[in-house]
């Protein structure tokens, strides 16, 4: 039927991963009302998943309506006052995007920058202003493949606000959000959570908190107002905007699979997939792009060889076996390819596959 899409692809790009069969299930469930008690326990359920997967114990922890991005721009929104200084890490596209939104919020935006492949040196970070009011970077980077380190930021941050992009991180990797002293982090559905895109888990502690403007600039992300909807309000609810229902219901059964493949699990699925695909890469000839040591298993970055038409081999790819990889962003257009192994995706049958593929239309 025109219009229907039937075509399975597995989706090995870094963008969405293919959903957990618990989150297709769930997408296909009838309709709640928006204020439903049933449907305010599942999302209270929701929170309370979300708060397991990114390992705090915070009141707030919930999902903000829009994508990845809505995460950001709420993070920084919530608690950027007009001449804060904001150091940010930027060895990548969403390192660069944080800059972008903190600055336009107001912030004295002071970047570290480090290449692109490359981790960011702790210790840059928190040498880069002598009186930072917050410090943010990505966990993984997902234009580069590279993970940056969170703990020692976290030990060193003084007065600062922690803030990590955790939206490649979630699920996929380790990612301690009380233990190594992150005050906000947020996420987005689509990578390790195997939810479609949507929806972005948000969480802030009390000490974030306690640094919450009263009236933030965008009426949409104020925590103030969603709170008193959902995350950490107890009792009567007042109605902020209409939940997006149905996502909701797909993102508590993505954090439902997950814990109950368990968390660690579920890091350590990843991390097979991760290192059978890049080694078989390197055995394919190809050259590992990110930093030894700080590579991500869920989305592995490499160097295009030179003699190869790249995009025509991504076509073929998808075309003749139905698997989907991303290409280089920026100035690494044309010259590497980005592939990703996150959430239901990760499953050594897809690595085996794909790598069985490459050989074939290469
Ligand atoms: N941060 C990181 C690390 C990402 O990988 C992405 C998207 O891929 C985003 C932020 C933005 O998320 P979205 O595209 O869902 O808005």
């Amino acid at each position: 039927m025109q219009g229907v899409i039937r075509t399975d692809r597995i989706l090995m790009g870094p963008g969405p991963c293919n959903p957990y069969p618990e989150v297709t299930e769930a997408l296909v469930r009838p309709m709640l009302g928006h204020l439903d008690p049933e449907f305010i326990a599942l999302l209270d359920e929701t929170c309370e998943r979300l708060r397991l997967i990114f390992r705090t114990d915070n009141a707030l922890a919930l999902p903000i309506s829009g994508t990845g991005s809505a995460g950001m721009e709420a993070a920084f929104v919530n608690v950027v006052r007009p001449g804060d200084a904001v150091v940010v890490g930027v060895n990548g596209v969403f390192g660069e995007r944080m800059c972008e939104v903190a600055s336009r919020c107001g912030a004295e935006v002071v970047r570290v920058d480090e290449a692109w492949g490359q981790a960011i040196e702790p210790e840059r970070l928190l040498g880069a202003h002598p009186d930072p009011s917050i410090i943010a970077v990505v966990h993984a980077e997902t234009s580069t493949g590279v993970r940056n380190d969170i703990a020692a930021l976290g030990a060193g941050k003084g007065e600062a606000l922690l803030l990590v992009d955790g939206v490649t991180s979630m699920g996929g990797i380790e990612l301690e959000v009380d233990r190594w002293g992150v005050d906000i982090a947020y996420s987005g559905t689509q990578k390790c959570l195997g939810v479609p895109p949507g929806l972005a888990p948000l969480t802030l502690n009390e000490r974030a908190r306690s640094r919450m403007l009263e009236r933030p600039r965008s009426w949409y992300l104020d925590l103030n107002l969603i709170g008193r909807y959902t995350g950490s309000a107890t009792g009567a609810r007042t109605y902020h905007h209409t939940a997006p229902i149905t996502m909701i219901q797909a993102l508590h059964a993505g954090a439902g699979a997950v814990l109950d493949e368990g968390l660690e699990q579920a890091w350590e699925r990843h991390r097979t997939c991760g290192s059978l695909l890049q080694d078989g890469l390197e055995k394919l000839g190809f050259t590992l792009f990110a930093q030894e040591g700080h590579r991500l298993p869920q989305l592995t970055s490499v160097w295009v060889p030179e003699h190869l038409d790249e995009a025509a081999v991504r076509s073929r790819l998808l075309t003749r076996h139905g698997i989907e990889i991303g290409g280089g962003l920026g100035e690494f257009a044309g010259r590497m390819w980005r592939i990703g192994c996150m959430g239901h995706t990760a499953r050594v049958r897809n690595v085996t596959l794909l790598l069985a593929a490459l050989e074939d239309v290469l």
